[in-house]
């Protein structure tokens, strides 16, 4: 048996803060080269990536599993009870540092899992492990690279699960069928400027921009979808940088971001921020200009055969039902979804990105467990 547990803390003593590999990729390869698989580097514009395939190429069935290596940063060292990178396993059987929930424990169990089942019950199919480098940072070149390489040479996964830690607190009480969309918007609201004394004689850009604003904060975009929670918008930013109280300014900008479910796309929501912004410039005279940029776009596999046979492993495995959830920020999902169905399912997602970051091994070993009852499934 491949130990997930001890590959998590060997993975952990890889110093592997986005774009770096720190010896994580070169280490996954080698053992998943000693497994039987093919692995092959796939980086691009720097950014670390490894693709690794068991079975023939183009086999009718190929199980996909994607997950990153890289990690944010570990902040101020001193303030970790053990080293961020030294992957310390206590007398508790916790495994410390720095991506050991989010998300080289998943990695480790996906890994672990695949090499043992194609040496045990070789299957009549494929398994593709995509792992990047780079979902932490821009993940322009992480998973997109892998995916884009992968079509360029005639590799596809039928299916694809994301190792990405998928529960709040309780090991298997919620995996991930969607995710919603993100769009951020910048504004810019220019007016006239003048003395406050003479209002007749300006156009206030900062009483134009925050009624605006107060209308997306107090109009609801929707109540929410069947397999999505209502859609929110948060306003992050307003800003002038006016030093002078008697100076009604030009301009005024601001930041909102929208996390959107699928009642809406990208074009639904620019036409409906467009018109609002149009009506406000009508009234006040004031140009209210806006600049999306769209981060994600919302996406769902529906409910059916994959997502059932998940779900039924996860609940004969930790007892517990996991729900179909759509929550959460964005993940490489939502890439992976524009080549095959795609759901996530991995650990419990507290400590991630936090001082003292840590796993139970046992924990890990029964992701293992999960992933390898999954693999079974499938091939079944
Ligand atoms: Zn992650």
């Amino acid at each position: 048996m491949t130990d997930a547990a001890k590959l998590t803390a060997d993975l952990i003593r890889c110093p592997s803060v986005t774009p770096q590999e720190a010896g994580a990729l070169t280490l996954l390869s080698s053992v998943l080269t000693a497994g039987g698989f093919e692995c092959q580097r796939v980086d691009r514009n720097g950014t670390p990536n490894l693709f690794a395939r068991w079975g023939a190429k183009g086999a009718a069935r190929t199980f996909g599993f994607n997950g990153h290596v890289d990690v944010v940063p570990p902040g101020d060292t001193a303030s970790w009870t053990h080293p961020p990178f030294s992957g310390h396993v206590d007398d508790d059987g916790m495994i410390w540092g720095r991506g050991a929930t989010d998300m080289k424990s998943g990695v480790a169990a996906f890994a672990a899992a695949a090499i043992d089942f194609v040496s045990q019950t070789p299957p009549d199919g494929a398994i593709i492990l995509t792992i990047t480098g780079d979902e932490e940072g821009p993940a322009r070149d992480g998973t997109v690279a892998l995916l884009d390489w992968m079509a360029q040479e005639g590799e596809a996964m039928s299916v694809c699960l994301v190792g990405e830690p998928s529960n709040p607190e309780n090991f298997g009480e919620m995996m991930k069928i969607g995710r919603r969309g993100s769009v951020t918007y910048r504004v810019s609201a220019r007016g006239v400027q003048g003395h406050v004394a003479y209002p007749h004689r300006v156009r206030n850009p900062l009483h134009a921009l925050c009624w605006f604003l107060d209308g997306l904060a107090s109009n609801p975009l929707d109540e929410g979808s069947e397999h999505f929670g209502a859609s929110s918008l948060q306003v992050t930013t307003i800003d002038c940088d006016n030093p002078a109280s008697n100076v009604v300014p030009e301009v005024a900008t601001a930041t909102f971001n929208i996390r959107f479910n699928d009642l809406h796309t990208p074009d639904s929501i620019d036409a409906d921020m467009q018109q609002r912004a149009a009506a406000i410039s009508a009234e006040t005279g004031v140009a209210i200009l806006l600049t999306p940029d769209v981060g994600a776009e919302s996406f769902l596999t529906a409910p059916g055969p994959f997502v059932d046979m998940v779900r039924n492993v996860v609940e004969a495995e930790t007892g517990l039902t996991p729900e179909l959830s759509t929550s959460g920020g964005t993940s490489d999902a939502r890439f992976v979804k524009d080549h095959c169905p795609v759901v996530e399912f991995g650990l419990v997602g507290r400590f991630m990105h936090e001082v003292d970051e840590r796993v139970p091994a046992d924990e890990v070993r029964a992701l293992q467990r999960v992933y390898s009852k999954i693999l079974q499934e499938y091939f079944a």
